[in-house]
């Protein structure tokens, strides 16, 4: 242990003012803003080492689909000029080495207490503090606590029959094995045809002896055509990245898409045809931005999904095998769109095989087998890129309460409820980052994490200055927030598929949808009113701070 955890450690008998639960993207950036308020703040971090979801998904192919100029900090000018990304799209390597970096250049480790796993948080109302429980049983107490633990970080593992029997070794792509995995001589099967499966699908086929891949819903992906950045282009942007930063955090998504400004539906059928074929050559989710009407209407997204569907039957050689990747039952875009590198080419491959899990369920596994009603697929290894409880699954696996008897995993238990995504009514001074109601998975999380994390530093710097203790969400700003999130979503064709934006992929999950869609340059206006307004919807010391008005 460093002589300033050993500091810490001796202060946390009086309490600090901040602990950050998780040492990812978001916990990293609260931490260094923590420091520079001058507030004491630890970050207590299950993993063995910083880069949360870069740390744990170190599966094959694991990339970023967001370009990596932009998928990176934009808080420091210093940072960005020395920083230089080598390609497109960052490996899972590059993006740790550069949060390594970041860690390093701002001395962050000393705060972060590795191999801790925060189990509980409990609020006591008298004192105003919050007391975490670890894992090993030890206590923490703070002021204020910052939820930085992921919104794609609880991974799951599938119930399925005898999986316990299973001879060989068994792999999330959530939790892989530092070290990487052996492929070759082996029949690896993989379940899970998601951007994880995606990206690792084609790697480890060009590895194993046989892949066979256990398909329950076809996806659309789209090539990453995937390169090495240009020197004139990384030059380009380092002279310019104020400017681009600036810009992105007004647009849609977060990210500096070639966004389409006319409707498909307004648009010739040549026309269209060549701007999907256009885009498809560029490479990258920018596809699906094409058009003003693709995420809203539903013949609009036809167009956009049967040029997928055609590409599917242009790449894949055997119809069948054609047949059952192709998507059709709900619109492109509705689930997360997946961005690969030879996904449809490896289809062609003779050592892989496509298992339609529609047809053929898998029944159980077996000591070296997945068994379908059509016989038993050998395996001696089995993949799961089965996914993750999005959003709230990692908030929900810590018990959160307060001594007033509220409860998170009871407040939520009909879905989440939260206001701006950033704060729980009945949770006084506790925060989540790109929490359940923010732009979070739906935008460049990067981004939306600086956005959250300098909202939260300000809050709590400004409290500070005023001498405030407590800050809560109103249960009022709380209900209309959540309303408005559902509005916005309704108007959109979210809802046509099963996807984990609304917890369809978790067995007794409440199906709500989870992102705010309403774009993130409105939302980083919404939530920069709120705090102009005097934190308007919160309750400071008990007292709601400024009239409510609908922040809507
Ligand atoms: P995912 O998108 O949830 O995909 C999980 C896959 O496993 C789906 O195909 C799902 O089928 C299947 N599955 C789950 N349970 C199953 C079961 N019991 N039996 C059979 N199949 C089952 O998870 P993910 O691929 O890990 O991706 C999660 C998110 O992480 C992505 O959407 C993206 O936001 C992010 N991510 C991004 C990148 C990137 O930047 N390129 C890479 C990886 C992940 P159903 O569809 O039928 O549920």
């Amino acid at each position: 242990m460093s002589s300033d955890m050993n500091a810490l450690q001796a202060k946390s008998a009086a309490p600090l003012d901040v602990i950050v639960v998780g040492a990812g993207f978001a916990g990293l950036y609260m931490s260094y803003r923590m420091r520079q308020a001058g507030l004491s703040a630890i970050v207590l971090e299950a993993g063995s080492d910083v880069g949360g979801t870069w740390y744990w998904n170190c599966y094959p192919g694991a990339r970023c689909d967001v370009p990596s100029l932009e998928y990176s900090y934009s808080f420091s000018e210093e940072l960005e000029q020395e920083w230089t990304w080598r390609e497109r799209f960052a490996t899972q390597p590059e993006i740790l080495a550069y949060i390594r970096h970041v860690c390093d250049k701002f001395d962050l480790r000393r705060n972060i207490r590795f191999d801790t796993r925060v189990v509980s948080a409990n609020f006591d109302d008298t004192e105003a503090l919050w007391t975490l429980r670890t894992q090993a049983d030890e206590a923490w107490r703070a002021r204020f606590c910052v939820m930085a633990t992921g919104c794609i970080s609880e991974a799951r593992i599938p119930d399925i029959a005898g999986v316990e029997s299973f001879k060989g070794a068994i792999y999330h792509t959530g939790h892989w094995p530092q070290d990487g995995v052996e492929f070759a001589g082996k029949r690896v099967a993989l379940i899970g045809t998601g951007s994880s499966g995606v990206q690792a699908i084609p790697c480890i086929a060009r590895e194993a002896a046989h892949l066979t891949v256990f398909q329950r819903t076809p996806c659309y992906s789209v090539p990453a055509r995937n390169a090495p950045l240009a020197p004139e282009l990384v030059a380009e942007w380092k002279e310019n990245c104020a400017t681009k930063r600036a810009a992105a955090r007004v647009s849609r998504v977060g990210v500096l898409h070639d966004y389409g400004t006319v409707p498909a539906l307004e648009t010739p059928a040549d026309v269209r045809q060549k701007e999907f074929e256009r885009r498809w050559i560029k490479g990258g989710t920018n596809f699906a931005y094409a058009y003003t009407d693709l995420g809203r209407n539903e013949q609009a997204n036809e167009c956009a999904a049967s040029f997928v569907r055609a590409k599917i039957a242009e790449i894949v050689r055997d119809p069948e095998t054609a047949r059952k990747l192709t998507p059709v039952d709900y619109p492109i875009g509705a689930k997360r769109i997946c961005v690969d590198t030879d996904y449809w080419e490896t289809f062609n491959r003779s050592n892989v095989t496509l298992v339609d899990l529609r047809a053929e369920p898998i029944q159980s596994i077996g000591e070296r087998s997945v068994n379908t009603q059509n016989g038993a697929y050998p395996a001696d290894m089995l993949i799961m890129a089965t996914g993750y409880d999005a959003i709230t699954g990692a908030l929900l696996a810590i018990d959160i309460t307060t001594r007033a008897g509220a409860s998170l995993r009871q407040a939520w238990a009909a879905g989440p409820r939260a206001y701006l995504g950033l704060a729980v009514a009945g949770f006084p001074n506790l925060f989540t980052i790109t929490g359940p109601g923010s732009p979070s998975v739906i935008s460049n999380v990067v981004l939306s994490i600086e956005q959250h994390v300098d909202w939260i530093a300000e809050c709590l710097t400004g409290l500070g200055r005023q001498g405030v203790r407590q800050i809560e969400a109103t249960d009022d700003a709380q209900e209309r927030w959540v309303a408005h999130v559902q509005d916005v979503a309704s108007g959109t064709l979210f809802s046509k598929a099963n996807s984990w934006y609304l917890g369809a992929n978790v067995p007794g999950k409440p199906r709500v949808f989870m992102p705010y869609v309403g774009g993130v340059g409105v939302y980083g206006n919404t939530c920069r009113e709120v705090a102009e307004a005097g934190y308007r919807g919160f309750m400071l010391d008990g007292v709601e701070s400024a009239k409510s008005r609908d922040v809507a």
